[in-house]
């Protein structure tokens, strides 16, 4: 540590160096014309530069404007003191810094080493800059006296005639007690050298302002191209709504909410892609006019579209119904029959309960869709195909891969784009425009003049969970208007289950969509005497899905 030992700096006074002359309006320190700002002026200053330029830019050009301050006044005080040694004019600089109002700067450590190498620890008590920038600002996450650490650069570099730059490693502006600085030779910041001296000698203001507009011109590039983006988009869009519209006022397809409206979207979107489409959705929801609606919008549109419903034939039926087959096959194949993935060939397959297929056809339908070709049972040649396959699934698909059920490797190559259709529950809005359309067409079917809906029994169909979901509610409405006695659907017209949900449960309710189920299986059984095929068809399921519902529900005795 070195002291200012200089009997010329003992002495150096404010009194000494400050040449005071009112009279002329200049003042001078160590002979240098110097303006007398407040601090908070100076805060005001950083402030705006910090404001206009940025915290980065601000705080390069506050430290070489500290650089260059540092470097000045080192060259200076040397002509005047003449000191032999270049450490006394370090203290020097400290007093001087002290003096000017700027900061107590009090030397913690001060080595020269032999190879020339400096290694210094400076302390700074009541940094006016720290104090400008937490009253601004408030408290920083990085150190701040920026341009005092320029200054001890500049200075120092000058003293030492060799490149040195301090850096803060605690600062008052970062909630310290006070400030540490530190200063290495430029050797000795290894690696930390490119970033001090690209703070120090970096661009000047014109590249930094030249460099600010470049950015600022091309980022308002970018915005217009994202904005041209974006219109493109919306008309594209528009486009996309227009022809949904059309399709579902031509299916009497009532969308209303936006959960609905994204579904058709999403559809008409990928319609045009050829790709394969996996639709989720709870039965009655209306996968297959979403399906039908690919079909339509999509290139395919003049060929055939096929539909199967993969549940309701058994594994053999449907793997020849799907592949077709070779005369003599199996018993009662008298003649050569072309499969679905033929007759679909240029057109669209549409695989309804596509989770029901045994695994053997799960592994033939993977082969199809990967070779695009397929093998009539019993035949030895393979056929050419090229039939998009869309398919649809109440079933948790990805469940059922984890458990072993469904190929996982077919499942990637369904899903490869997956629409959910939200069930009814999940999107109420749609209930009230769907009931007045199915009145309207009930009524027209049947001659019958009902033409409304009380409040009271537009508020049980509004609040009913509808585990049939669209269909579920047709077939309600469709039952209340053959009963109507009036021209308005009344409450005594709605299926029990409503008022019975209203009893049962809460607004808004989380009903057990498996237990609701069950009951309604029950029910159905109950009521045809255990006759499977009647009930499923009053429930408007398969009997293979009855009875696998059954056996799921330990109904199957
Ligand atoms: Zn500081």
């Amino acid at each position: 540590m070195v002291k200012p030992s200089h009997p010329e700096l003992e002495r150096l006074q404010l009194a000494e160096l400050l040449d005071f002359r009112p009279d002329l309006g200049v003042i001078r320190l160590h002979e240098q014309r110097v303006v007398i700002l407040s601090a908070a002026a100076m805060g005001l200053l950083r402030k705006e530069l910090i404001d206009t330029f940025g915290r980065d830019i601000a705080r390069r050009l506050l430290m070489r404007f500290g650089y260059a301050d540092g470097y000045h006044d080192a060259v200076n005080l040397r002509e005047r003191f003449k000191w032999r040694d270049p450490l006394e004019g370090l203290g020097a600089g400290a007093i001087l810094h002290t003096l000017e109002g700027i900061v107590r700067s009090e030397v913690i450590r001060l080595d020269r080493g032999e190879d020339g190498g400096v290694d210094a620890e400076f302390a700074w008590h009541d940094s006016y800059e720290a104090e400008q920038h937490v009253h601004h600002y408030g408290q920083s996450e990085d150190s701040v006296c920026w341009s005092l650490a320029g200054y001890a650069s500049g200075y120092t570099s000058a003293c030492l005639g060799q490149e040195v730059y301090f850096r803060e490693t605690a600062c008052a502006g970062q909630g310290a007690k006070g400030c540490t600085i530190i200063g290495r030779d430029a050797a000795a910041w290894g690696d930390d050298l490119p970033a001090l001296r690209g703070d120090f000698q970096g661009s000047s203001l014109k590249d930094e302002i030249d460099r600010l507009q470049v950015a600022v011109h091309r980022r308002a590039q970018h915005l217009a191209r994202r904005e041209r983006q974006l219109d493109e988009r919306e008309r594209e869009l528009d486009l996309l709504r227009d022809r949904i519209n059309r399709h579902a006022e031509s299916r009497k397809f009532v969308v209303r909410s936006p959960a609905m409206q994204e579904v058709l979207e999403l559809a008409a979107q990928v319609a045009p892609l050829d790709t394969t489409v996996l639709v989720y959705g709870e039965s009655g929801t209306g996968k297959e006019f979403v399906v039908r609606m690919i079909h339509e919008q999509s290139r395919r549109a003049n060929g055939s579209f096929v539909s199967v419903n993969c549940a309701a034939l058994t594994e053999t039926l449907l793997e020849s119904e799907l592949f077709g087959h070779a005369r003599g096959a199996f018993t009662g194949a008298v003649r050569d029959k072309p499969g679905l993935f033929e007759v679909a060939s240029n057109g669209t397959l549409f695989l309804d309960e596509i989770g029901e297929v045994a695994p053997t056809i799960q592994a033939k339908l993977l082969r199809a869709l990967q070779e695009r070709e397929i093998r009539r049972v019993g035949a030895e040649r393979t056929i050419k195909v090229n039939t998009r396959v869309v398919a649809a699934t109440n079933r948790d698909l990805r469940a059922a891969v984890a458990a072993g059920t469904f190929r996982e490797d077919l499942y990637f190559r369904l899903g490869a784009f997956i629409i959910t259709i939200p069930p009814l529950r999940d999107r109420r809005a749609d209930i009230p425009p769907m009931v007045h359309e199915f009145v309207r067409r009930a009524a027209t079917r049947m001659g019958k003049d009902v033409r409304t809906v009380s409040a009271e029994a537009m508020t049980l169909l509004m609040r009913y969970s509808w585990p049939g979901n669209v269909r579920e509610l047709e077939n309600a409405i469709e039952r209340a208007v053959i009963l109507a006695r009036g021209t308005s659907v009344t409450i005594r017209e709605l299926p029990p289950e409503l008022s019975e949900s209203r009893s049962r449960t809460q607004p808004g309710d989380t009903l057990d969509l498996k237990e609701q189920e069950q009951r309604l299986i029950g029910k159905a059984l109950e009521r045809f005497n255990g006759n499977r095929k009647k009930a499923a068809e009053a429930l408007n399921i398969s009997p293979v899905t009855l009875w696998r519902k059954m056996k799921e529900y330990g109904l199957a005795t």
